[in-house]
């Protein structure tokens, strides 16, 4: 079936009570059971619950997997399935990866003995020479955010199997529309459901995928013993969400392709970062993987000073963090996304003091490529 026709089914499951055909807000937090001895399918809600369900499956369909699991954000999605971690272990994760990915991986596991090291996932030598003997997990993320680096995934796996490690890959960015990391042989998938899933900035979501009943097993445990699960309402909308997510991907990335090269032959720019441009060290990977570059790119207009112009000149997108909605997100990493990182730091992750990225929305290309030429002409 193909991606277009799955997402229908997948975000449409009727209710085989009723017959309505989006699935019902079932607001219980307990469920009835019909017999002293043999307790249904629920019980407690943070346990299981058939709305919660309903978007489980959906996402695990869209994914590919056998078994998926929804938290209330991506932060509790990643930090539940990094739980299953124990003292002692260790993970090697993407030097690029989500800050607040780093926040857990280097503030919080630490205090239980959970170790990390971070590495460039370009360069699939430095993973490897990092594996040690306790080493469990292997966290991808690609692209990576704010500078679209590309981790051959095939690459990495590879790596994993020969010495028995799981992967990880952080999948938000390009979404199971345009990459789908399980059918390359990745464990397990995490998603910030925040995003493009979800795609209309209003809830918090997050996302787990596998298809091995042992690592399923884990994270389920987790899920229901630390409990951040996502509520009924917001499952609703993530799946009302899911179910333009191929015709929202298509035209965001349509879009952020014409704008790169937009970029790209514009002066003023100093550098444009998207994996579907030739000139992108990425690109022949990234086309292996996925679809196309995606949605979202960043670029650099020189100096602090020229993307204040920038930012405060632009009409049309919205200047704020969160990326992967229907309208246009402008941000600037170096006082947003990567506050934390100090100016050496962020110079070292391809950060420079210009650099702005841009979450392509649906607005008509024209006019955001009419705004971009209006504001970069006046630096
Ligand atoms: C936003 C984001 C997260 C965190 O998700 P929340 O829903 O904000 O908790 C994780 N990974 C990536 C790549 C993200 O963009």
């Amino acid at each position: 079936m193909s991606d277009w026709t799955q997402i229908i089914q997948a975000s449409t499951q009727h209710d085989p009570i009723s017959g309505a055909i989006n699935t019902p807000i079932q607001l219980s937090s307990t469920f009835d059971q019909k017999s002293f001895d043999v307790f249904g399918e629920y019980d407690y809600a943070r346990s299981g619950n058939p709305t919660r369900q309903a978007g489980e499956n959906a996402i695990a369909t869209l994914e590919h997997a056998k078994y998926g699991y929804l938290f209330s954000t991506g932060m509790a999605a990643i930090s539940s399935v990094l739980l299953t971690l124990s003292k002692g272990d260790h993970v090697i994760a993407s030097k690029h990866v989500y800050g607040g990915t780093f926040r857990v991986l280097t503030d919080v596991l630490p205090r239980f003995g959970i170790e990390h090291d971070l590495v460039d996932f370009a360069d699939l030598a430095a993973i490897e020479a990092a594996i040690k003997p306790n080493t469990k997990y292997l966290y991808i993320e690609t692209p990576s955010n704010p500078v679209l680096h590309i981790t051959d995934i095939l690459g990495v796996v590879a790596i994993a199997q020969k010495h028995h490690l799981v992967t990880i890959a952080d999948n938000t960015f390009m979404s199971p529309f345009l990459q789908k990391p399980l059918d390359l042989g990745v464990d397990i998938v995490v998603h910030s459901a925040t995003k493009f899933l979800a795609g209309h900035s209003d809830i918090l979501a997050g996302a787990v995928v596998t298809n091995d009943q042992g690592l399923a097993d884990q994270i389920y445990f987790m899920q229901n013993a630390v409990g951040a699960t996502l509520g009924v309402t917001d499952t609703w909308l993530l799946l009302r969400g899911i179910k333009t997510l191929g015709v929202r991907m298509q035209q965001s990335s349509n879009s952020a392709q014409k704008i790169a090269e937009y970029l790209s032959a514009n002066k003023k720019v100093t550098r444009v970062l998207y994996p579907g441009l030739p000139s992108h060290p990425g690109y022949a990977i990234q086309l292996s993987q996925a679809k196309s570059g995606g949605a979202v790119l960043s670029f650099d207009v020189g100096s602090e000073a020229n993307a204040r112009t920038v930012v405060e000149a632009l009409q049309l997108p919205v200047f704020s963090v969160s990326l992967g909605a229907v309208e246009t997100i402008l941000s600037y990493p170096p006082k947003m996304s990567h506050a934390e990182l100090d100016a050496a730091e962020l110079l070292e992750n391809g950060i420079t003091p210009g650099l702005l990225r841009f979450s392509v929305g649906l607005e008509d290309v024209a006019d955001l490529i009419a705004d971009l030429d209006q504001a970069l002409a006046l630096i």
